[in-house]
């Protein structure tokens, strides 16, 4: 996941309530043979609240190669969330955690001051592979903090009528997520079932952001697509979402991040000099322990060169 140059374009459709509805172009790239679509970080929008990169990947169908082979690689201070649809992900890492997700559960990865670890389709697994990947950004005072891991198998639903929202990340009124967060978030997976509308109801101190995964959808009558980043603002207390035929609406949100933060590679730091150090850290086989459970190389860092200066990314 190699962060360079990002093209985006953002076109303000409507002004709802008072708050934004502006839509960011995601762009398509790819994670090793993997086409995905990143919809965080982009030129025109950095973070939204700590969430700080999404990348969007399936739905596809496969029988031979694993789609998903990413090889041992560094974090520095973030949080990995890996949430799907369908299909299956295992994880490994340097602290000799290893975890099956499966749709439903939720991979939760705090990096701290450093972490390594690899992400593979099974082999035994759906022939299936549809999902998400987001990573948010550790507050100062905890990214230099200890490493950890943590899985849930099922993540708390709530039922509405007319749909249902599972909540991975924060929580909702009546439904609050266990996975361990350092700053106010939200990361919710709302599901309508057929033709149908509901209420969502909204933190107003934070902002918002909306992904359409499948199907049709509309949030306050704007119809939204599935390669815009739908950004809401903030100021909301609710929204409406409706479809005709079904939809699952990615919809993340938070506290606005209230601090400058630097991105390269796999590492979220403050200042050029940390990610020089992070770098050759993990060329040297320091600071980040090895994924033993992994069969392969790991991968490389990227030449530091080839990326400076690095882009602020907000
Ligand atoms: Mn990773």
């Amino acid at each position: 996941m190699v962060q360079t140059k990002v093209a985006a374009q953002a076109c303000d459709v409507s002004d709802v309530q008072g708050s934004a509805f502006e839509r960011f172009h995601a762009r398509e790239t790819n994670l090793g043979t993997l086409k995905i679509l990143r919809a965080l970080p982009l030129r025109q929008k950095r973070l939204v609240g700590p969430w700080c990169f999404l990348d969007r990947f399936g739905p596809l169908s496969f029988s031979e190669a694993k789609p998903m082979d990413v090889a041992p690689h560094p974090h520095i201070g973030l949080q990995t969330v890996s949430w799907l649809l369908q299909g299956e992900i295992v994880h490994n890492d340097s602290l000799d955690n290893e975890a099956l997700l499966r749709p439903g559960g939720v991979n939760v990865m705090t990096s701290g001051a450093g972490i390594a670890h690899a992400e593979e389709t099974p082999a035994k697994n759906s022939g299936l592979l549809n999902g998400v990947q987001l990573w948010v950004a550790l507050p100062d005072a905890d990214r230099h903090g200890q490493a950890s891991f943590q899985h849930i198998n099922e993540v708390p639903v709530l039922e509405q009528a007319g749909g249902r929202i599972s909540v991975f990340a924060g929580s909702v009124p009546g439904c609050s997520s266990s996975a361990k967060h350092f700053s106010p978030i939200l990361g919710a997976d709302i599901a309508v079932l057929g033709t149908a509308s509901m209420e969502f109801q909204l933190d107003p101190s934070f902002e918002h952001a909306a992904l359409l995964m499948t199907g049709d959808a509309e949030i306050d009558g704007q119809s939204i697509d599935s390669i815009g980043l739908w950004y809401l603002g903030t100021s909301r207390s609710s929204i409406e979402l409706t479809s005709r035929n079904g939809c699952r609406v990615l919809l993340i949100g938070g506290l606005p991040f209230p601090e400058k933060i630097l991105m390269w590679w796999n590492f979220v730091a403050r200042t050029p000099e940390e990610i020089a150090e992070a770098r050759s850290d993990w060329q040297s086989r320091q600071r980040f322990g090895e994924v033993k459970a992994y069969r392969g190389s790991r991968l490389d860092a990227p030449p530091l060169q080839r990326f400076a200066p690095p882009n602020p990314a907000s």
